[in-house]
């Protein structure tokens, strides 16, 4: 397995804000089809990981490869077209819109809009629209959304809305899917939910994901290797029930 094109790597990862060390060093190897997870207390590094392979904010040391190209420095939007879709740990969805048209908006980095508005593409245009609904549907239908479609996305509860990111994120059809703490503020049963569907999505969609989380339960649940910041730096990467077993990892759980 060592011999395939990792989707994601990354090399000696090194990224400052002003004069603090977010991250240091870090190397990460994520195989197609893992749930890797990355765990830390809060202020480890996690976030600033997941903005530094996504574009937002590049590591100022070190490479970020994605499936065996290198992507350091890219911008944000030519990183989501190579693949990689993310959700944010606080809720980005757009109120005042309809739960189909938060999803749809996923959709966007496949639409030409050349060809979505010029008059004269008309019938290729309506075809693509065809083909997009379909996928939207598609996903509506995977994710379980069908009863609350048309309902303003404000108005239903946190859990289906952090499914409604999800569904957006998958509209997309992404190789590489960064989930930043999916699970937050949800309750037990809503959480089994998510989980589900995080599987799912890996099963039966072929997506490979890094899924940031603070609570280290959630993560040795559903995750096939992970690893552990603190104070950004590695302090531990392998199988999550070896890893809990670690002496610095329990450390700077039980010392943070
Ligand atoms: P986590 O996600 O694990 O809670 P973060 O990646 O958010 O940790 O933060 C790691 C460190 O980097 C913290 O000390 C935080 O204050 C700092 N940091 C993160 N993002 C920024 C930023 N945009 N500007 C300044 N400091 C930042």
């Amino acid at each position: 397995q060592q011999t395939a094109t990792p989707v994601l790597e990354c090399r000696d990862v090194e990224r400052r804000f002003g004069g603090l060390v977010a991250l240091t060093g870090v190397n990460l190897r994520i195989e197609r089809g893992e749930i890797f997870g990355l765990v830390g207390p809060n202020g480890s590094g996690k976030t600033t990981m997941t903005n530094a392979i996504t574009g937002f904010f590049p590591p100022q040391v070190g490479s970020i490869w994605l499936n065996g190209r290198e992507i350091t420095g890219m911008p944000p939007h030519k990183i989501a077209a190579l693949g990689v879709a993310r959700t944010f740990q606080n809720l980005a969805l757009f109120n005042g819109m309809s739960v189909l048209d938060n999803i749809m908006l996923g959709r966007h980095i496949h639409m030409k809009p050349g060809v979505v508005k010029t008059a004269l593409y008309w019938w290729l245009s309506r075809n693509e629209e065809v083909a997009h609904r379909r996928k939207v549907e598609e996903i509506i239908d995977f994710m379980q959304l069908q009863s609350v479609r048309d309902e303003l996305v404000d108005s239903i509860p946190i859990g289906l809305k952090k499914r409604v990111e999800l569904a957006r994120a998958l509209v997309a059809e992404p190789i590489f899917l960064v989930l930043d703490e999916p699970m937050a503020g949800m309750n037990q049963e809503e959480k089994e939910y998510m989980a589900r569907f995080i599987l799912d999505a890996r099963d039966e969609r072929g997506v490979t994901v890094l899924l940031i989380e603070h609570h280290m339960d959630v993560i040795t649940g559903i995750c096939d290797r992970m690893m552990v910041l603190s104070y950004g730096e590695t302090i531990g990467t392998g199988i999550p029930s070896e890893v809990i077993k670690d002496e610095r990892v329990i450390q700077a759980y039980l010392g943070g």
